[in-house]
């Protein structure tokens, strides 16, 4: 079976591995001068390509029932026996998945090797302008190929190479592509304050939607010059679909009855400090600045002239610090891809087009989200996998 995977990254290299594995004559046409240039970017140069706990909750997409079906027995384990059979053993910290390594490049040469061990061609700094059906099978660059995988990320990044090129061949097709939004990425707030803007503070982040709590993450919140950024803030980021409120506890170790005996009896020996001394060991001075502007108290107030109600205001402004959502950042500055070709249109199991036949897809052109930790690099490798193999069948 003669096989085309367009696009070298994580999904078109496991494509190509689990496809020449299974006998396929496979060749992998990329656009960049370099397969898995992407890869060499992901979990700060170190790949976190995979995590411990792979469950379809950790994924958004309109079709969950789809993932149900597409992870069934492919989680962690899954992975980590792909990369060993590579020559990368996995390590795990805090359920995210990297080599042992610790190096990206490591991951994209051992996928390379392996495709080249296996006789896949890979044809570099080819980028594909088009492809087409030809009585069961695929034109693809003025060659016939009986299969046809398409893994061409989706638009995030487009520097690395992903420029939505995948949604408009699938639309070619005659798949229904769900609108794309840049999905892990930064929001923007309404009337940034940009005193605030380097400060890093471990927090709370609740995203608030329609006046209800929809998701809370914690871990180190970024400030910016446009708004938020950070892990916390990126994982919030695909719930925003044009009203959003997002609320910092920026102490949550304490609840608001503690802190605000904590700081009540912390008063009574550093009364004379305004807020911002007072509370220096507990948060960046700036943040205790708009926590008072926020509660509507002069910040250079001494703490010991609050009254237990202002007192009260002011630990309810640091728990609850509240940011109006207007955006997210662009394209270039998102890791992943919200929205995608329809999977009620494709089988979960293989990964085959329910419309054209011989057709698969895999990676991020699929309409599946996954959250900071490796999820979406997981997905890669299932769905790469899922399609190389049945693509050879
Ligand atoms: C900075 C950054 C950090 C990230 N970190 C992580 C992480 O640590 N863990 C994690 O799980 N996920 C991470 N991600 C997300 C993850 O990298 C992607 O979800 C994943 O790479 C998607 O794989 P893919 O193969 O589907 O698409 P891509 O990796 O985008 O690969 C698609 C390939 O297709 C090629 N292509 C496109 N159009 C054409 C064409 N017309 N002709 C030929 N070739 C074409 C592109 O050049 C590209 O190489 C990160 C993303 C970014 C941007």
């Amino acid at each position: 079976m003669k096989t085309a995977v367009i696009g070298g990254g994580a999904a078109g290299l496991a494509s190509a591995v689990f496809a020449a594995r299974a006998g396929g004559a496979v060749t992998v046409f990329e656009g960049n001068d370099r397969v898995g240039r992407k890869l060499l970017s992901t979990g700060n140069g170190r790949c976190n390509l995979s995590n411990a706990d792979i469950s379809p909750a950790r994924y958004t997409t309109a079709c969950p029932s789809f993932l149900e079906a597409a992870l069934k027995g492919r989680g962690f384990d899954f992975a980590r026996e792909f990369f060993a059979s590579v020559g990368v053993p996995l390590t795990v910290e805090e359920g995210r998945a990297y080599p042992r390594s610790m190096r990206a490049s490591a991951v994209a040469d051992a996928l390379r090797f392996e495709c080249l061990r296996l006789g896949a061609e890979l044809r570099t700094g080819v980028r594909v302008s088009g492809a087409e059906a030809v009585k069961g099978r695929f034109m693809v660059e003025g060659e016939m190929f009986d299969r046809l995988i398409l893994a061409c990320g989706g638009m995030a990044a487009p520097a690395l190479g992903s420029d939505g090129f995948g949604f408009r061949l699938a639309k070619a097709f005659g798949h229904r592509v769900l609108e794309p939004y840049p999905a892990l990425v930064q929001l923007r707030v309404l009337g940034p304050d940009k005193s605030l803007k380097g400060i890093r503070a471990a927090a709370r982040a609740a995203a608030v939607v329609g006046g209800r709590r929809v998701r809370v993450e914690e871990g180190e919140v970024q400030f910016t010059d446009y708004g938020l950024s950070g892990v916390p803030i990126m994982q919030l980021s695909p719930l925003f679909r044009g009203e959003m409120e997002v609320a910092l506890d920026l102490l949550p170790e304490w609840d608001f009855t503690s802190l605000t005996e904590e700081l009540s009896a912390l008063a009574e020996r550093l009364g004379e400090l305004p807020p911002g001394d007072f509370l220096g060991g507990y948060l960046h001075k700036n943040l205790t600045r708009r926590a008072c502007l926020n509660a509507g108290l002069e910040p250079s107030r001494p703490v010991g002239s609050l009254t237990l109600r202002e007192l009260k205001s002011l630990v309810g402004a640091i728990k609850n610090m509240s940011f109006k959502i207007v955006g997210t950042n662009s394209w270039p500055q998102a890791q992943t891809t919200r929205g995608g070709v329809d999977l009620r249109e494709i089988e979960p199991k293989t990964m085959e087009s329910r419309l054209v036949r011989g057709l698969y897809f895999a990676g991020e052109i699929t309409d599946v989200c996954g959250e900071c930790g490796g999820y979406n690099l997981h997905w890669a490798w299932v769905s790469g996998a899922a399609a190389g193999a049945a693509s050879a069948r």
